[in-house]
């Protein structure tokens, strides 16, 4: 087991959790290779902290925050994840999950040990596209796994897309977005758009947000 699998902490955020003070827990390693992710370091770096040390953090910030969030890399990769989000429940800190959407069945567990009070679920593409994500792997099925556990729990979720125009076109968004709707989600559908600042796994090509523009009925974040 890693015994080091959180790569570094955000120590505060107003941002990541919604209307909560949060710090971010970073995990280190995927099970994806997003080509506009910039994570990087996470991805090829192992990790350096180990839980007890974040539980400490967390002990220390006691009455400073409200929340923790889980992001990565893929958090629930982590094989003890259900005792650590357990350790940071029993400490009174609400959770938040960054998911990838690859892994229903810890999700699933999370929610049935009660754990999460936010999940911030990634839909990366349609299944035609899946390929350019993952290989050998039905993440599409998993999204809508994943999507059904959350819409059946009383848990408050999000889903979000990010855009490269070299991945996905306006035509890809609009029917992921009749996707959400017909599997009952009414609630906001945000999309980010890619932000060329820092080394990505690939290389890409300028990301061009004007085609995007008509698009209705969804909250772009940036
Ligand atoms: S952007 Fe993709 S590859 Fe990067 S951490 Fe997220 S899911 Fe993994």
């Amino acid at each position: 087991m890693n015994d080091k699998p959180i790569h570094s902490i955000t120590p505060f955020t107003m941002l990541d959790f919604p209307d909560k003070l949060a710090c971010i827990f970073w995990f280190s390693g995927c099970n994806m290779a997003c080509p506009y992710c910039y994570n990087v370091e996470f991805l090829k770096e192992k990790g350096k902290i180990t839980k007890e040390y974040a539980l400490n953090f967390l002990d220390s910030r006691k009455g400073l925050l409200d929340g923790v969030v889980l992001s990565g890399g893929e958090a629930t990769l982590y094989k003890d994840l259900i005792s650590f989000a357990q350790s940071i429940k029993q400490r009174n800190f609400l959770l938040k999950l960054d998911t990838n959407a690859s892994n229903p069945l810890v999700l699933e567990k999370l929610i049935y040990f009660d754990l999460l009070d936010y999940v911030s679920l990634d839909f990366k593409a349609l299944k035609a596209k899946e390929h350019i994500f993952i290989k050998n792997f039905n993440l599409f099925d998993n999204f809508l796994k994943c999507l059904k556990l959350l819409q059946e729990s009383k848990i408050s979720f999000s889903v979000r897309t990010t855009l490269h125009s070299d991945i996905l076109n306006v035509d890809d968004v609009v029917k992921m977005e009749k996707i959400l709707r017909e599997n009952g989600y009414e609630k906001e559908y945000f999309l980010q758009h890619f932000v060329f600042d820092k080394e990505t796994l690939k290389e890409l090509p300028k990301h061009d947000r004007e085609q995007y523009k008509g698009i209705k009925n969804i909250v772009f974040t940036n």
